[in-house]
């Protein structure tokens, strides 16, 4: 029988997926994934989870015990820095202590160390040594990590065709999606813009009332990164960075005919960041600007309301 090995669908699956899947795959085992984020998976994380902390971990929670008694072990990454000079949330470095300290009856861990600070090619070297403590050579390892990380690009590249993760992890072709609408610009973590059910498919109801969106995925990280060093400091939060740099980019050359900015209560790094962006909106732009703060007690008749209400805007400054 195949060793089973379980990935939370929850925080920066929607950007790592195809590569951790292809290179635990290649190396043989069963990549099981939790299901799509429902009440069940939510309920048990809020639980499980530090009252105070942000949503995201919270279902992170909910998925690690949805696949707690499926696997024989959970890939929870201790993920510090996914780009040179940049960090990602402290929440993501202390995840593998916060999980394994929960207090659950949850399978061995394996949480390798990803910090592109620590050189180059430290994300190869951490899930080499990863795959090696589970006895496999390091030959082995490295030829999964080859075909992982083409699988990684493959799926970047289609990300910036104008298409979601939802469309290619969730296999989800009905979107109701035209290239030709409005274009709404969606920024936040890929968690809080893609996982459906937090976010009371905030995406499928904007493409029903007849716009499309740009998300920070959609854009080349090189064109991101060049508008990112146009702040007058630098931003060390490298989802932070993306979230300005992708709204610099859209406000000045994209006709995007209005702005949400889809964030999660508790959230440290939106708290600043979400600032500088409706600044930067105000001054570049006369465009309606929404902020959407999830928490588990959001419900969908508000945040519906609020949406229509900003679409309306949208509406009345197009035809004004
Ligand atoms: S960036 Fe914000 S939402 Fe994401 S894990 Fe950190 S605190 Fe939570």
């Amino acid at each position: 029988m195949l060793v089973k090995i379980g990935i939370p669908r929850a925080l920066l699956y929607y950007h790592y997926f195809p590569l951790w899947e292809c290179f635990w795959g290649h190396l043989g085992l069963e990549v099981i994934t939790s299901p799509p984020t429902d009440k069940s998976v939510l309920d048990r994380g809020v639980i499980a989870a530090a009252p105070e902390t942000c949503l995201p971990v919270k279902v992170y929670y909910g998925h690690v015990l949805a696949l707690a008694k499926a696997v024989d072990y959970l890939f929870v990454p201790r993920i510090i820095s996914a780009q040179k000079g940049t960090y990602i949330c402290p929440k993501f470095m202390g995840l593998p202590n916060m999980i394994k300290h929960s207090g659950y009856d949850l399978p061995p861990l394996i949480s390798p160390t990803l910090d592109t600070n620590r050189g180059k090619k430290s994300w190869q070297r951490a899930h080499i040594q990863a795959a090696q403590g589970l006895g496999y050579n390091k030959k082995k390892a490295l030829t999964a990590w080859r075909y992982a990380n083409y699988r990684l690009r493959l799926y970047r590249e289609k990300l910036q065709q104008k298409r979601t993760p939802l469309e290619f992890l969730n296999h989800d072709h009905s979107l109701p999606r035209s290239f030709t609408s409005p274009t709404i610009l969606l920024l936040g973590h890929p968690y809080n813009l893609f996982d459906e059910f937090t976010n009371m498919n905030l995406i499928r109801q904007l493409y029903q009332y007849g716009y499309q969106i740009i998300t920070p995925e959609m854009l080349s990280p090189v064109i991101i990164e060049r508008e990112a060093t146009q702040l007058p400091k630098h931003l060390f939060w490298s989802l932070g960075r993306t979230i300005l740099g992708t709204a610099f980019h859209c406000l000045k050359n994209s006709p995007v005919v209005g702005v949400i900015h889809l964030t999660s209560f508790g959230c440290g790094p939106d708290s600043l960041v979400g600032e500088l962006l409706e600044r930067r909106v105000n001054k570049l732009s006369n465009l309606p600007f929404l902020l959407l703060t999830l928490d588990e007690h959001t419900g969908e008749g508000g945040l519906i309301t609020r949406l229509e209400a900003f679409l309306d805007m949208i509406e009345w400054r197009r035809s004004s």
